[in-house]
């Protein structure tokens, strides 16, 4: 069965007109690198079994699984409520995210490209390093924007409308968008933290949240920041774009109230002397899931498939999603183009969610936890400043090349010498010096 969907302008919002191509970014998409960087698949046997797929929500997740899949011949749409939005968020790429989709970086799409970042302890601690690699920042309206030309130039509709219900119980899948019924073979639900588009999946629930508030602010940096505070299970950032800043604060939902929330965020706004003329407040919610949200949670069924933060495929250390959003969406795509929807929770394991599992056994040690009478956290920063070694164990961490299976190993193998560097630089003032004026070197070109 053929369904012919109406596709709008999405500056529309709302109002119902087809049309064949719209740029988001209106930047030309080189359609010969749509598949680049992409995951090498086999084909499998049946994979035209299944020909048109939905796709709720356009973000990272839904807009790359649908490129992904249209570029492999079905039929995709994809439905989002405002498709091109400055979704709240940092915007920050790391290292991996890059390497796996190196279009990020190659795009003609204004982004800002970050070598140095401060980490700043609770009791005021700093310490400035060149991170392995860079970090690409975007704001969401454009990194959107990019993949959903992407999604378009592979092949995808998109729909600017609201998905608001989905049966899966008969032969085909069906979507209330619009006031309008569609149908579907399949559907892929990637709209995000908190939706329960499916009565047999379970929201997020408090447990697996975090809390974000913060401001855009029309300025200029070129550093990214993260300090932490005493005793709290989150952190504050500030970081670059293009043309703004995006400074905020995340902690663990039900941790403490907004309007403390709130205040922390003033204070490093104040302290940090950002000039706050002409800024913009947003609050949202991220997904930090705990292990046995990783672990147990339900992605796939019969006809259906979640994918990015609705499958809490998020860093609950650091609150990155774009890139297992971003990767969550391909290897599902690959599923269902080898026509193995079953195999994608499985592949979804090996490719990175034992690694997430792992990181949120470690989340409530890193921020809450002592180590040598201190947080864990003003530990980390003054050994940031006087350990070289640990210093390298950082700019890989933050720069995401390191990840937290291998960090415990790595960790005990330099203890030693993490440690004599530490001692040394403890009772050498000058060595201490010496080693946090080395620490920040200045950004190649
Ligand atoms: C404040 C904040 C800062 C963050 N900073 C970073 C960072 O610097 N780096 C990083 O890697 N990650 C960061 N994240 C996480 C990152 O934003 C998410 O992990 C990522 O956006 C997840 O992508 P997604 O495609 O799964 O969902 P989303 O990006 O949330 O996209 C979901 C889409 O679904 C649409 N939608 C929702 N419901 C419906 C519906 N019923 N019908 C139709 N459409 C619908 C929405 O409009 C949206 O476009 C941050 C998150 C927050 C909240």
């Amino acid at each position: 069965m053929t369904h012919h969907f109406l596709v709008v302008h999405p500056a529309a919002h709302g109002a119902w007109q087809p049309r064949r191509s719209w740029c988001y970014t209106r930047c030309p998409v080189d359609s010969s690198s749509i598949s680049a960087g992409l995951i090498q698949i086999k084909t499998g046997p049946d994979k035209r079994a299944m020909k048109e797929i939905a796709i709720v929500g356009g973000g990272p997740a839904g807009a790359l699984c649908g490129e992904r899949l249209a570029s492999h011949g079905f039929q995709v749409t994809i439905f989002d409520e405002r498709l091109a939005w400055e979704k709240p968020c940092g915007g920050g790429l790391t290292h991996k995210a890059i390497k796996a989709y190196p279009f990020l970086l190659d795009s003609s799409q204004p982004k800002k490209i970050v070598r140095i970042a401060e980490l700043i302890s609770g009791s005021g601690h700093r310490a400035r390093f060149e991170m392995s690699h860079p970090i690409v920042i975007y704001a969401r309206k454009v990194l959107n924007g990019l993949l959903l030309d992407r999604a378009q130039a592979a092949g995808c509709h998109t729909v600017c409308s609201r998905v608001t219900s989905v049966n899966i119980d008969g032969p085909q899948v069906r979507l209330m968008a619009g006031g309008e019924e569609r149908r579907s073979d399949f559907v892929v639900l990637a709209a995000g933290a908190r939706n329960q588009l499916l009565p047999e999946t379970v929201a997020l629930g408090a447990k697996d949240l975090e809390v974000t508030l913060g401001y855009f602010v029309p300025t200029e940096e070129d550093i990214l920041k993260v300090k932490f505070l005493k005793e709290f299970e989150g952190y504050l950032w500030s970081f670059p774009r293009s043309d703004h800043l995006s400074v905020g604060i995340c902690a663990k939902m039900g941790q403490s109230p907004t309007h403390e929330l709130r205040r922390h965020l003033d204070e490093f706004v104040s302290e940090e002397k950002i000039p706050m003329a002409g800024a913009r407040f947003f609050s949202h919610m991220l997904p930090s899931p705990e292990a046995q949200t990783i672990r147990g949670r339900r992605i796939v069924g019969k006809n259906w498939a979640m994918a990015g933060d609705a499958a809490a495929c998020v860093d609950p250390v650091t609150g990155e999603g774009l890139y297992y959003a971003l990767r969550s969406g391909d290897l599902l795509a690959q599923a269902l183009i080898e026509g193995l929807p079953q195999a994608y929770p499985e592949r979804l394991r090996a490719a990175f969610s034992a690694d997430l599992e792992f990181a949120s056994h470690l989340a409530r040690k890193l921020f809450r936890g002592n180590f040598l009478g201190g947080a864990i956290t003003t530990r980390m920063v003054q050994l940031l400043n006087c350990s070289p070694a640990f210093r390298d164990l950082v700019r890989d961490v933050f720069s995401g090349s390191q990840d937290y299976r291998s960090l415990k190993s790595r960790l005990w193998d330099q203890f030693g010498i993490t440690f004599l560097e530490f001692a040394r630089s403890f009772f050498s003032p000058s060595a201490t010096a010496r080693a946090t004026r080395s620490a920040p070197r200045e950004p190649q070109p």
